[in-house]
């Protein structure tokens, strides 16, 4: 079992950090340790989408956008976190729960642990409740650096709670997505969490509670066909890839070529699937704008 071997690893309790700020520091994990070979390649970067080569600390500084170009690099939960919500505002939920291997998938648990040890985190969602320029809203992040953000078990019912919560709790929920779609090895139990998340949603929209969904790169699969897509308000980040199966897959079966820039946020937008795109360093102040136009009070 997964928790055995956090016992044996002594990874049993992982304590959030609380966000005491929104410093560069916090906006992604600090490897624990690093050897001597790992070093230079921890230092720079070079971004994809423009070819320069960007000191990692001044990418962390611009919050993982390209000083040069604006490429959105990916981000962590926490990172994320730390850029949007009030100081000392973040209350975790449900950090006690763990995954486990119901199927018994071979190699599962090692990757469980691998994506642990990658992320600091114990499994690819971050949920729980914060202020964001003073207005109170229920957050979930998915967490790219834990098996890409893949739903399973836990992170379907870790939002399904923060849905409940919300609705206990009459607040707005704002989900970040980002991932590659179900989680494979839990079977048919990684897609009940499609059902399962998207009824949460039905009730939520039932009290007449709002729910923003920001889809970020890469959100695909099963996440894209339930919670991510279902958003009042849908907002994407640039150059953001979104779609539901890979273009590989698409061109195979249709045997036809794809538009050029398929599945970005810009084209997603130009076609009617998604409402806004925003820059990172602008999120939190739309967020707030949105936020404050639903509660009546702009
Ligand atoms: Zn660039």
């Amino acid at each position: 079992m997964f928790k055995d071997i956090f016992k044996k690893t002594r990874y049993v309790t992982i304590q959030p950090a609380p966000v005491q700020n929104r410093s560069s520091s916090e906006i992604s994990p600090q490897p624990p340790t690093l050897s001597k070979k790992e070093l230079p390649d921890s230092l720079w970067v070079k971004c994809p989408k423009c070819g320069e080569v960007l000191f990692n600390k001044d990418l962390e500084e611009n919050a993982r956008v390209c000083t040069k170009c604006e490429y959105h690099f990916r981000i962590s939960a926490r990172g994320r976190l730390a850029l949007l919500a009030d100081e000392n505002s973040f209350e975790e939920w449900d950090t006690e729960l763990i995954t486990l291997d119901p199927l018994e998938f071979p190699g599962y648990e090692g990757k469980l642990l691998e994506a642990h040890e990658k992320s600091g985190t114990t499994e690819g969602v971050l949920t729980g409740r914060a202020k964001i320029e003073e207005i109170p809203v229920v957050l979930a992040f998915n967490e790219a650096n834990f098996m890409m953000g893949s739903m399973g078990s836990v992170v379907g019912e870790k939002i399904v709670r923060a849905i409940e919560r919300a609705i206990e709790l009459s607040l707005p929920v704002v989900i970040f997505s980002t991932s590659g779609g179900a989680r494979m090895q839990e079977g048919i139990l990684s897609l009940y969490q499609m059902a399962k998340t998207s009824a949460a949603l039905g009730k939520l929209s039932d009290k007449h509670l709002l729910y923003i969904s920001v889809l970020t790169d890469p959100t695909f699969g099963g996440v894209t066909a339930s919670y991510a897509s279902l958003g009042d308000i849908l907002i994407a980040e640039p150059n953001a890839l979104i779609g539901f199966t890979g273009p590989r897959v698409i061109m195979q079966t249709m045997r036809q070529e794809l538009p050029t820039g398929a599945q970005t946020a810009e084209f997603n937008q130009e076609h009617g699937l998604i409402d806004l795109i925003v820059q990172r360093a602008q999120m939190r102040s739309v967020l707030a704008r949105l936020l404050r136009y639903h509660q009546g009070g702009a």
